[in-house]
């Protein structure tokens, strides 16, 4: 089936055209300023991107403007609107109320909309998103694909905070986790390349500009690094992770911040960059740390340092690993990171192949051959997911 994929920001929209069973991407694209003025990127595999200004006040005309560039005789990949066989959606929280993709209904809309409290930034423009494709639209079959589904078989001792058991009862806090179609999507993938055993006990580290590790057996999500937000877990390219909640009563009455500014801390200031102080992205600091930055080389020692101990915790919790999966921008790109983090982990049974580790954006089996531990890089492909999930709701 031919499947629209649609990624909506508070301020964006990015889209993706593709096949759902070979997985061809016939165009994708981005839609920026949203609100404001206005932007579309289009790109067709194969030919020269367009860059076009479009007046886009809201998602609506943005959705239109996708609409349109896709049926352009000239620009666009189809001859009608009617080869669009239905719409996936990414939507970040799904709360309690979705443990899977599902075909948008109005009761669906209704979940997504009690879900705004959890995800304030991304629900509202998610719902945004789904409303502009109904109007453009009206007639084709349109699917939710939520990053916490995955997420949802962990037992409650994994979810579970231990702030008073009213805050869970009440007002559904607890750990949720995100990333959760790339994360099914390794782990599927790795469960296949080890010959489908049952039982398999697997670590998934997404590392990118977010970063999240799971633990997964027999296909299952048992743990997960991110919590009620993205912002648990390890440090990644702008955000905390785990910190002692204490710190920030300690800067806000130092400081005079209210919580709105010292959350934009945690999200936008700290992480890596907050570190380094030199740059979010990872090629930056391996650049500065090998001219001898120290604080780009603390920074990257301290993510490799809370990522292998995650690995730790969660062989730990499992009673042992079958395979580690490294996947997204870091984690499928950098060697370096991967050694760093494999240091000192032969003790779990788990050797890297430091020839083999050489591998950038492939699937590749990287620890030896006498390894217990199967250590894969596997490129995420949650658009591939997404695309199959709702292929699979609309036959
Ligand atoms: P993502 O959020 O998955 O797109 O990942 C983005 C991150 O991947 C950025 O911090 C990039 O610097 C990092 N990245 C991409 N390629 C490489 C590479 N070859 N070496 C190190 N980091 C990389």
């Amino acid at each position: 089936m031919k499947i629209l994929i649609i990624n909506a920001g508070s301020s964006s929209l990015k889209y993706q055209f593709m096949d759902s069973v070979s997985g061809e991407v016939y165009a994708k694209g981005l839609c920026e300023r949203i609100g404001l003025d206005g932007r579309l990127t289009h790109k067709v595999p194969g030919r020269d991107n367009v860059v076009e200004d479009i007046a886009m006040p809201t998602h609506a005309e943005a959705m239109a403007a996708v609409m349109d560039i896709l049926v352009d005789p000239v620009k666009g990949v189809i001859a009608s609107t009617d080869e669009i066989d239905a719409v996936g959606h990414r939507v970040l929280h799904g709360g309690m109320e979705f443990t899977a993709s599902c075909r948008v209904t109005e009761e669906v809309c209704a979940a997504i909309e009690r879900c705004i409290p959890l995800g304030p930034l991304h629900n509202p423009a998610n719902l945004m998103g789904i409303r502009a494709c109904q109007k453009v639209m009206p007639n084709t079959p349109q699917v939710a694909v939520f990053d916490t589904a995955f997420h949802m078989t962990m037992p409650p001792k994994a979810y579970i905070y231990a702030l008073p058991y009213e805050y869970f009862e009440n007002d559904n806090i607890r750990r949720y986790g995100f990333h959760g179609t790339s994360h099914r999507y390794v782990s599927a993938r790795a469960i296949e390349l080890l010959g489908g055993k049952p039982g398999l006990r697997i670590i998934n580290c997404h590392l990118g500009n977010g970063s999240s590790l799971s633990a997964v057996v027999d296909g299952k999500c048992v743990d997960t690094s991110m919590g009620l937000t993205p912002l648990a877990g390890v440090p990644m390219g702008t955000r905390t992770g785990d910190i002692d909640p204490a710190c920030l009563q300690f800067i806000m009455n130092k400081y005079g911040y209210d919580v709105d500014t010292m959350l934009n801390i945690c999200n936008k200031k700290s992480g890596v960059m907050g570190i380094s102080g030199v740059s979010s992205d990872f090629r930056d600091l391996e650049t500065a740390a090998e001219q001898g930055n120290e604080r780009a080389q603390l920074a990257l020692d301290k993510f490799a340092y809370e990522v292998r101990k995650y690995i730790g915790a969660y062989a730990a919790a499992m009673g042992g690993v079958d395979a580690i999966v490294f996947t997204a921008g870091v984690g499928e790109n950098s060697a370096e990171m991967r050694a760093r983090v494999m240091e000192g982990l032969e003790y779990l049974g788990a050797k890297l192949d430091a020839e083999a580790n050489r591998v950038r954006g492939q699937e590749a089996v990287i620890s030896t051959a006498d390894s217990k531990v199967t250590v894969l890089v596997i490129p995420t492909n949650e658009e591939l997911m997404i695309a199959q999930d709702t292929a699979a709701l609309c036959q």
